[in-house]
């Protein structure tokens, strides 16, 4: 009786540990964002209903904060952040983070670009998350930081929060895992968001649902090699940076970004209001980084303009995070139910049955398909 009590109130609440991992977040506490986020990665049911508890409270308490200080009127800006006012949830008109993907392959030059842009970030006051996914090593639950340092000076600098994913099997997916993640990130006061992920396959095209902007890295390399780059992910980059722009790399990174942008002329454009950009820089001499970061900002302030479309005046960041939200509900919805299901005996059980029955050709499977969905319904009743 009292396991049940206990077992019942465990999942329903939040436990006063990770209430106070919430508070620490809202205070900027690095320790405690990092504490949140293996509590996201956590494969056990138990530890992921916490994990949804905290990321509520902590939505919640910055709602209630944000809606104190607009009552009383307080000109004064977060503690650690002097950017963030009031950004109650994440599709709200005032969008005071901004969250930027950069996808590229193994060898580009990511994280030396990171390590760049990111301590130049924080010298201007910015405090800078990233989130460093790599998607082919989830399967090991290993992570691209496991094998090598990396950023090593970002890692240091105090502004900086740099955090290697683990998605493993994380309910809902990769961009739900990465949209958890960020929100708790923002929540502790980083106003910049900068998810790298490794590769240029379908999960780095997921991970465009995540973040405000896309941008691709690449390695000078010849028009061959730039077949590789997959259709997909050229179509979702909203800026495609040449890296390794030195040296005997020069020349080939011109022709590289010569070649991206004749692909380019012919890929659909993804906004009307903006044109993706081919830049060249080189992470390693810190050269072209400034440029690329002018291009983001750019971006950030054109999409962030409002439009007027027919009787609605439309800003696209704003639309964007709203689609986001939106398929991220309905792949939590996707997600619980099939949890739900795996996790139901009786459902378990006439799968078995049905099984036999199958193979025995008894029955088809579409009709199988039926009775388990009828089990299904009758449970709920
Ligand atoms: P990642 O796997 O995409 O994160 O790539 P890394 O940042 O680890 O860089 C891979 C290799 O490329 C390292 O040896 C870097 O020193 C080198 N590298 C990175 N950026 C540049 C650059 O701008 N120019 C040159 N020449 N080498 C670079």
């Amino acid at each position: 009786m009292l396991n049940q009590y206990l077992r019942r109130s465990f999942f329903s609440t939040l436990t006063t540990k990770n209430k106070l991992l919430a508070d620490g977040i809202l205070q900027g506490n690095r320790t405690s964002l990092s504490r949140a986020i293996t509590l996201v990665e956590s494969q056990l049911a138990a530890h992921q209903t916490q994990a949804q508890l905290l990321i509520d409270e902590v939505l919640d308490q910055k709602r209630l904060r944000s809606r104190t200080r607009t009552t009383s009127s307080a000109s004064s800006s977060s503690k650690h952040n002097p950017q963030q006012t009031n950004a109650p949830y994440n599709n709200t008109p005032s969008l005071t983070s901004f969250r930027l993907g950069i996808a590229g392959p193994p060898g580009a030059g990511k994280s030396t670009f990171i390590e760049s842009l990111g301590l130049k970030l924080t010298k201007e006051g910015h405090r800078v998350a990233v989130i460093a996914i790599d998607p082919s090593s989830s399967r090991t639950g290993g992570s691209i930081l496991g094998d090598k340092t990396r950023m090593t000076y970002l890692s240091r600098e105090p502004k900086a929060f740099v955090r290697p994913a683990a998605t493993w099997g994380t309910l809902g997916g990769l961009a739900q895992y990465t949209n958890d993640v960020v929100l708790l990130c923002e929540a502790c006061g980083y106003d910049i968001v900068l998810v790298e992920t490794v590769g240029l396959g379908q999960s780095e095209v997921a991970v465009d649902d995540a973040v405000d902007m896309c941008m691709l890295l690449l390695p000078p390399a010849t028009g061959d090699d730039l077949q590789g780059v997959k259709k997909g992910i050229m179509e979702v980059a909203d800026l495609v940076v040449i890296n390794k722009a030195d040296g005997e790399l020069a020349t080939p990174a011109r022709h590289a970004a010569a070649s991206v942008r004749n692909a380019l002329s012919i890929a659909r454009p993804k906004s009307k209001h903006w044109k993706t950009q081919v830049m060249r820089c080189s992470a390693l001499l810190d050269e072209g980084i400034e440029d690329v970061w002018d291009n983001v900002r750019e971006y950030r302030h054109v999409m962030s303009n409002t439009y007027q479309d027919g009787d609605e005046s439309k800003n696209e960041l704003v639309q964007k995070r709203a689609r986001q939200s939106r398929q991220w509900m309905i792949r939590q919805f996707q997600a619980r139910v099939l949890r739900e299901l795996k996790d139901d005996a009786k459902i378990s059980s006439l799968g078995l049955e049905l099984e036999s029955e199958l193979i025995a050709g008894h029955l088809t499977p579409r009709a199988a398909a039926g009775k388990l969905l009828e089990e299904f319904r009758g449970n709920r009743m």
